[in-house]
């Protein structure tokens, strides 16, 4: 069942602080990390209520669905996204979104290139690592990063930020301290690589614990989805 305002309101409340908790417990000061509300299924106007909350960074899965909500956003709000990236469907995202998380391929990448040249602007990126290894989810690989973050790289329309992954059900600690070291052995080589975009509702301190620098948000926000 949806949630309603109050409630949401008081989840944005909660987790901002066990976000805060984390931090202070897993991190070295002045590391911040960023809470994403991702927003899949939930109506626009309850939306805005984290965005109220101050949570001004939303996260969609779907091109359709963004398309009929941006327009209701509050504009304070910043949109990444977070889904599959389907390329015949940049068009309704270059230039709107401020990131796209997902891209895991040189294929997808150049194709954003693309489109990033003909809006004149850089299409910030991240680089979705599969580090579970699982057959059936996106990702690269993490022994193919390198070579797929060198090629990418030489696109000039786009900017590698950072890498994201989703781990297999009941795996994550061990894979954000997979991704966590992977991240810091890439890092050291591209110095633009700072976002690491890994943890959600059920284990989003243990991402911290691991270095994410955001987090991203559903069910623990808006209630549990249909
Ligand atoms: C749905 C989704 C989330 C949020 O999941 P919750 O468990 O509801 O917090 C995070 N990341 C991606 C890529 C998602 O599709």
């Amino acid at each position: 069942m949806a949630l309603d305002e109050a409630q949401i309101r008081e989840n944005c409340k909660r987790v901002q602080s066990r976000i805060s908790e984390a931090c202070a417990r897993w991190r070295k000061s002045g590391d911040t990390v960023d809470l994403m509300a991702v927003t899949k299924t939930v109506p626009p106007e309850l939306v805005n209520v984290a965005v109220d909350c101050g949570i001004r960074l939303l996260g969609e899965n779907r091109v359709q669905e963004y398309l009929a909500k941006k327009d209701i956003y509050a504009p304070e709000a910043e949109v990444q996204f977070i889904g599959r990236v389907q390329t015949n469907k940049l068009k309704f995202l270059i230039p709107s979104v401020t990131c796209i998380q997902a891209v895991d391929s040189l294929h997808t990448a150049e194709e954003i290139n693309k489109h990033a040249q003909k809006h004149s602007i850089t299409q910030k990126i991240l680089l979705e690592v599969n580090i579970g290894g699982e057959e059936s989810k996106g990702g690269i690989s993490a022994p193919a990063l390198p070579a797929l973050l060198e090629s990418v790289r030489a696109l000039d329309a786009v900017s590698v930020c950072g890498l994201m992954t989703i781990p297999p059900p009941g795996d994550s600690e061990r894979c954000f301290a997979a991704m966590q070291e992977l991240f810091e052995k890439t890092a050291q080589s591209c110095p633009g690589l700072t976002t690491l975009s890994m943890g959600m509702s059920g284990d989003f301190e243990t991402a911290i614990r691991y270095g994410a620098t955001v987090v991203r948000i559903g069910s623990g926000l808006f209630g549990a989805r249909n």
